[in-house]
C-alpha cells in the first residue's frame, strides 16, 4: 500500500471524521462536497472534531492544527481527485445520488485511483459497474466517533482485485482502525449482522411481556461476560433509530410484532423524551 493522498467525498456526519481521521494519522486529504456552502459546515465540522480529539485522545492544539492543515476543501471533483490513491465515498444513503456520483467520478478520476463505499446498508455490487473500475472498488465501512469505535469493515464484492482488498485492509491500519475483512459481500457487514438480530429478539421479549429490560439485560450479560446488554446498548444507538427499524421492518414484512415494538418505543420513549444515553434517558437514566 502506497497511498498517501486520500479524497473524502461527502462531509457530513461520517465523512468529516473519516476526513479528519486520515488528516490525524499524517496522509494528505481532499475533501468534496457539493457546494462551497455546505464545505463552510465542514469545516465548523471539523473545528468540534479537533476538540473532541484533544478531551478523547489528549491530542495537543498543535497535533490537531498540524492535522487541520492537510486538509484541502473542494467542490470541484476534478481538483478533489487530481492526485487521489483513494476516494472514499460518504455521501448520502441513496442509491441514486451514489450511482450518480460513481458515474461522474469514474470518468474524472485518475486511472490509478481505488473507490471505496462507507454505506451502511447497501452493497458494493449495486454500484460496481457505476465507477467503471469494479476491480478497483469495495466497502470501507466506519463506525461512528471513528476515533474511539475504531472498527473499519473492509468488504469485496466479487470483482474486486484482492491487491485492492489487502491494501485498503493496510490503509484502515494506518489510520489507526482495527480493519476487518469480509471476505464475501453481506448486507449489514459482521457486526450489524450480529447486533441487529439480538437487538430485534431483546425487543420482542419486552413487547411479548416475557420479561422486563432490567432482567433481559442481566442475562445477557452474566451469561456471556458482556459489559452491556441489548438495552443498554439500544440506549447508545438512540431510540428514534430504534423505532425506525421496527417500523421499517413493520412495513417490509406485514408483521404486527414490528408495528407493536414501534409503537411502544413511540409512546413509551420517544413521546416522553426519553430518547437514549445521549439525552440522558432512555431505558435507563444516566
Ligand atoms: P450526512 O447526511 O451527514 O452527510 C452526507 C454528505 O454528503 C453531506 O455533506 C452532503 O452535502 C454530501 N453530499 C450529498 N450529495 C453529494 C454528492 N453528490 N457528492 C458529494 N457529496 C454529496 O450522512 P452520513 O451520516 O455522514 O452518511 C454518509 C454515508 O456514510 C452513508 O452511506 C451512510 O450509510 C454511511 N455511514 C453513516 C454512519 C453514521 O453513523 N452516520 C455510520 C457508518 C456509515
Amino acid at each position: 500500500m502506497n497511498y498517501k493522498h486520500i479524497t473524502v467525498a461527502g462531509s457530513g456526519v461520517l465523512g468529516s471524521q473519516i476526513a479528519f481521521q486520515t488528516a490525524f494519522k499524517g496522509f494528505q486529504v481532499s475533501i468534496y462536497d457539493i457546494n462551497d456552502t455546505v464545505l463552510e459546515t465542514a469545516k465548523e465540522r471539523l473545528q468540534g472534531l479537533k476538540k473532541r480529539y484533544q478531551e478523547d485522545l489528549a491530542a495537543t492544539q498543535e497535533d490537531v492544527n498540524e492535522a487541520y492543515g492537510r486538509i484541502s476543501f473542494y467542490s470541484d471533483l476534478a481538483a478533489a481527485t487530481a492526485d487521489a490513491d483513494l476516494v472514499i465515498e460518504a455521501i448520502p444513503e441513496v442509491v441514486d445520488i451514489k450511482v450518480k456520483f460513481y458515474n461522474e467520478l469514474g470518468k474524472t478520476a485518475p486511472q490509478k485511483t481505488v473507490f471505496a463505499t462507507n454505506s451502511s446498508t447497501l452493497l458494493p455490487s449495486q454500484f460496481a459497474e457505476a465507477t467503471g473500475r469494479p476491480a478497483q472498488f469495495l466497502a470501507l465501512h466506519f463506525a461512528n466517533e471513528i476515533w474511539k469505535n475504531n472498527t473499519a469493515e473492509v468488504m469485496k464484492h466479487p470483482g474486486t482485485d484482492m491487491n485492492v482488498f489487502q491494501d485498503v485492509l493496510q490503509f484502515a491500519e494506518a489510520i489507526g482502525m482495527v480493519a476487518l475483512p469480509l471476505h464475501k459481500e453481506q448486507p449489514g457487514y459482521i457486526l450489524n449482522s450480529l447486533l441487529v438480530p439480538l437487538l430485534e429478539s431483546a425487543q420482542l421479549l419486552l413487547s411479548r411481556g416475557i420479561s422486563d429490560v432490567e432482567t433481559i439485560d442481566k442475562t445477557w450479560k452474566i451469561a456471556t461476560g458482556a459489559p452491556l446488554g441489548p438495552f443498554a446498548i439500544l440506549d447508545v444507538v438512540g431510540i428514534n433509530t430504534a423505532y425506525h427499524i421496527s417500523l421499517a421492518k413493520a412495513k417490509a414484512t406485514g408483521n404486527a410484532e414490528f408495528q407493536k415494538i414501534a409503537d411502544m418505543l413511540k409512546t413509551d420513549y420517544i413521546d416522553k423524551g426519553k430518547l437514549g444515553k445521549a439525552a440522558g434517558e432512555g431505558f435507563y437514566s444516566y
